[in-house]
């Protein structure tokens, strides 16, 4: 008998009871191996000693304050680690509690700063399709997960437009070379920019590693260096979404990083708190902060939870973790050995069409037949029998469906604590193997 307003009305799902390093137990003494941080949460695993210990000392110093009365030494040396650690004049963090909020932030900071600079008509928002920034009705509006928008379609903002995402190996044209193409998908946001008349346009938001919608997929080598050139020459806003990619999760801190870009606003969460605390942080730059400081002074938005100081302590310990010398790039040794070892257990499988991301972020994409990387017909729904195969192994994955156009596709993402060893990394493998040859002997037609 449960009280409990389950996502899944009426199922029974088990009750967790503790964690160890990446395990979890549940209340039959059952364990499973999490090979996808929940859902790209969990980094440092479940029972990290310095984040449980800092969250212990904060509650017993003060457990809340309103960020209309105080800041805390927390909140401060939060905001102090991420300006010190970003790149260019990302100095400015408004502390929420998860990444939904941070999107929320984002725009509506976008829409105020232009209305701070005189530029009121700029509120329209440029967005891409198959990507996800989250459930509250302004981040659905700018996401395009297909099935989770479908519900509320009607209630979604108008002022929110998509263009294609960037995926060379799904959309790359027959002899078309990645360059070219990735000049092709960054220019569809020129295009829409002059469609929609850039007095019009306050920013563009994108994942800069599309996580959930699409299963890990990288940009292409030059897009966001086009992407950020275009928002410039119209005055538009670059707002970056690290929420599942950012914090490490990719190998660098920032995973735009790696892509010679700085956006004007980032939004960060799932790995700040690592799981530990709910937390999530959107940070500008100088030229929106001052342009609102100048103007009235005042960001018309806030939560009661703002710069919680107990999720301050959690993410300052995790924080202080990741940038340890050395730490970020085992982050990408280990990724770059998961992909090998996946890609040699399932060199035999015709089923399996990419294997791609970066760090620990990785997706697999399942098809009918990888020689010609056609999908399954959505009716089988591949991807929730990967999770019911996963679990019955004790191996928890993060399954997605829709990966090509939010209907029909199926990929798996893989997302391990960065704490993951090799031979856990062997262990994940293994199950998903089993689950692979189960999902598939499970389906009739083949
Ligand atoms: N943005 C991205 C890229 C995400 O992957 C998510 C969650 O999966 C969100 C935003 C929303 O974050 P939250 O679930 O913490 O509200």
């Amino acid at each position: 008998m449960t009280n409990l307003f389950n996502r899944q009305l009426g199922d029974e799902i088990p009750i967790a009871v503790s964690g160890d390093g990446i395990y979890i137990t549940d209340q039959n003494g059952r364990t499973y191996i999490d090979a996808c941080g929940g859902a790209a949460v969990s980094t440092l695993g479940y029972s990290n000693a310095i984040v449980r210990n800092a969250i212990i000392k904060q509650t017993k110093k003060l457990s809340y304050i309103h960020t209309g009365f105080f800041n805390t030494e927390v909140s401060e040396q939060l905001a102090s680690i991420l300006a010190k650690n970003l790149p260019g004049d990302l100095n400015w963090t408004y502390i929420v509690s998860g990444g939904s909020e941070a999107v929320e932030a984002s725009i509506k900071l976008a829409t105020q700063y232009h209305a701070s600079r005189g530029k009121p008509s700029k509120i329209e928002i440029i967005s891409r399709h198959q990507s996800y920034h989250g459930s509250t009705l302004g981040a659905l509006s700018a996401g395009e997960n297909i099935p989770r928008r479908k519900p509320y379609e009607p209630l979604l903002s108008q002022h929110i437009h998509h263009i294609s995402p960037c995926h060379y190996w799904r959309w790359g044209r027959d002899k078309e070379t990645e360059v070219d193409y990735a000049n092709r998908a960054a220019g569809e946001l020129e295009s829409k920019i002059i469609e929609l008349g850039a007095d019009n346009v306050s920013a563009f938001i994108c994942e800069t590693i599309v996580g959930a919608t699409m299963g890990a997929v990288c940009p292409s080598p030059g897009y966001f260096k086009r992407i950020r050139e275009i928002c410039n020459e119209y005055d538009i806003l670059l707002i970056l979404d690290e929420v599942m990619c950012g914090m490490g999760r990719c190998g660098k801190l920032f995973a735009f990083e790696d892509y010679g870009i700085i956006p004007d606003i980032l939004c960060i969460a799932k790995g700040l708190g690592a799981g530990y605390q709910p937390i999530g942080a959107m940070i500008c730059n100088e030229k929106i902060y001052m342009s609102i400081k100048n103007h009235n002074g005042y960001f018309e938005h806030g939560h009661s939870y703002l710069a919680h100081p107990t999720a301050c302590a959690a993410a300052v310990a995790v924080l202080e973790q990741l940038i340890v010398p050395g730490y970020l790039e085992k982050i990408t040794e280990k990724g770059d050995y998961l992909k090998k070892i996946l890609k040699d257990s399932f060199r035999d499988s015709k089923h399996i069409g990419d294997i791609r991301g970066q760090g620990l972020l990785i997706g697999i994409e399942i098809v009918e037949n990888n020689k010609t990387n056609k999908a399954f017909d959505p009716k089988y729904s591949l991807h929730k029998r990967f999770k019911k195969f996963a679990l019955e192994q004790g191996l928890m994955i993060y399954p997605g469906g829709g990966t090509i156009d939010g209907i029909v596709g199926d990929h798996v993402l893989l997302a391990p604590p960065f704490i993951v060893s090799k031979s856990q990394m062997h262990e994940i493998v293994a199950k998903l193997r089993v689950a692979h040859d189960k999902v598939i002997n499970s389906i009739d037609f083949i």
